[in-house]
């Protein structure tokens, strides 16, 4: 099977049915025009809707990015703390938090979000996402100018007088637009929308904070979480949303693949671990494998779950016990397996498997595995390098195991397009493990229901786009 074994065909749509500009030079970022290749063609197509926002959007990018006149004057604006409403360029400023998976779904979501109110996402950028990924948008940057004046927003967290949700409680603001119509509004606002937000940071999805927002020119925003189906609730977003996404069930696939492209040296890692260990394969199959420290999985409960789940889904063909010598035939089919994991156990075992038994199909099976980091360490830019580049690499399977509620398997999964088998927690579920519906991720904590009760309220109606998670019965998906 030469054509598989090499990448797929070339000729395959490289700018995913318009959704990726061509203005850019191939070699600036060689993942971005290439990607399509090492994946299974997308049956998703982005609506013709989404593919002119996303044009507009890079105009307005490019009108008011970094270095243009109109960013120089919404920058003295902001130094001089004026509010400033009707400013022809608003903007989003994006504050990294905690993994490079929760990073990239926040970021996904911000992203939408400055399309939803026509804002411009800039980045900020630390030293350890340097080099990670390419700009994507032609002709302007989205890495936030290193002298942008508020002081200390890296470390914006709950306590900060600033934030949205602060503001709110101590009077400095008020989403109620009666008393709201004339005060003076703050020249920015923090929103802070990690996991750990607090009933007042969580009115940010109601739609009458979503007015008074309108007229702040900064937003700063910091989140861990893929935020956008409560975005979905919101009444005014209502038709945009329709039209951007007539197929709900992809946004996160479509805005991942349009957003994050690998800089050339993470390409590099890709490229160079694909060619050697998985495109010869007749098929792969990518197991992300997390178990968390602070609530772990026995390894063997967790190993079983693999083996058993892999098994009876038809992914992995069961070994042989009974004729443990059969030979491989020279045309065997072989399969490659990429597993990721900070450990190196699950793979060994499961390599040793298939090293020490025959299959019962006289399938042949690889198991492969890039690193294992041990620890978390996402201070570490080469760390980070090297996560990305797994993400990517299992975002390239023909089959996808992740383990719930992980982010970094949320970001394989969008990628790729995959209805991944989901790795379900044992204390959560009665199953070891369960497919799930869409490559959407999971917002994982969302506000409650009732959030907007004194303010605008939940339209009936739009609660059916979202419905519980497979992996998180207090988590909610679009659906
Ligand atoms: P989540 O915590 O599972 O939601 O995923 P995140 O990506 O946000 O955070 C986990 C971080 O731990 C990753 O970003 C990596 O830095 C590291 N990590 C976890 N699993 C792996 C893995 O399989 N391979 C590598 N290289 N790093 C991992």
């Amino acid at each position: 099977s030469v054509s598989s074994s090499v990448v797929r065909e070339a000729s395959k749509d490289k700018l995913l049915g318009g959704l990726l500009s061509a203005e850019f030079e191939d070699c600036s970022c060689f993942s971005r025009y290439r990607s399509a290749a090492y994946r299974k063609a997308s049956p998703h197509l982005p609506s013709p809707y989404l593919v002119e926002r996303l044009r507009r959007y890079e105009a307005l990018h490019r009108k008011c990015g970094p270095n243009t006149e109109l960013y120089k004057k919404s920058i003295e604006r902001l130094k001089s703390k004026q509010s400033s409403a009707n400013m022809e360029c608003n903007y989003i400023v994006w504050i990294p938090h905690y993994g490079l998976g929760n990073r990239v779904v926040s970021l996904v979501s911000s992203f939408l979000y400055a399309i939803l109110n026509d804002r411009v996402l800039l980045v900020h950028v630390p030293h350890e996402l340097t080099d990670l990924f390419c700009e994507p948008f032609p002709g302007t940057s989205w890495v936030l100018p290193s002298d942008f004046p508020v002081h200390n927003f890296q470390n914006f967290d709950k306590d900060t007088p600033q934030s949205f949700g602060n503001m709110l409680r101590d009077k400095v603001i008020s989403i109620d637009m009666r008393s709201s119509a004339n005060a003076t509004l703050p020249a920015y606002v923090y929103l802070h929308l990690p996991w750990y937000y607090n009933e007042w940071d969580k009115l940010f999805f109601c739609q009458d904070a979503q007015q008074m927002l309108r007229k702040v020119p900064w937003l700063l925003l910091k989140s861990d979480h893929y935020f956008v189906p409560s975005l979905f609730l919101v009444e005014e977003y209502d038709d945009e949303l329709r039209r951007l996404f007539p197929e709900r069930t992809t946004v996160f696939h479509h805005l991942v693949r349009y957003l994050l492209h690998p800089s050339n040296t993470v390409w590099g890692y890709v490229t160079r671990y694909y060619h050697a260990y998985l495109a010869k394969a007749d098929k792969r199959v990518g197991i992300q494998i997390r178990n968390l420290k602070n609530e772990p999985v026995p390894f063997e409960t967790l190993l079983g779950q693999i083996v058993n789940c892999s098994s009876k889904e038809g992914i992995l063909p069961s070994i042989d016990l009974r004729h443990t010598a059969r030979p491989a035939e020279d045309d065997a089919k072989v399969t490659a397996v990429f597993t990721t994991s900070l450990d190196s156990g699950y793979s060994d075992r499961i390599r040793d498997m298939y090293y020490e038994h025959a299959t019962t199909t006289g399938e042949i099976v690889g198991v492969y595995q890039a690193s294992h980091e041990v620890e978390q360490r996402t201070e570490q830019q080469n760390h980070n390098i090297k996560a990305l580049s797994e993400i990517t690499l299992l975002s390239f399977s023909d089959v996808l195991i992740t383990t719930a509620c992980s982010t970094f398997g949320y970001v394989a999964q969008g990628l790729g397009g995959l209805e991944p088998l989901i790795l379900t927690k044992p204390w959560k579920s009665k199953l070891p493990c369960r497919w799930a519906e869409s490559p959407e991720p999971c917002f994982l904590i969302p506000p409650p229901s009732d959030v907007c009760r004194d303010h605008g309220g939940i339209n009936k109606k739009m609660a059916q786009n979202v419905r519980q998670c497979e992996d998180e019965n207090g988590g909610v998906k679009l659906f």
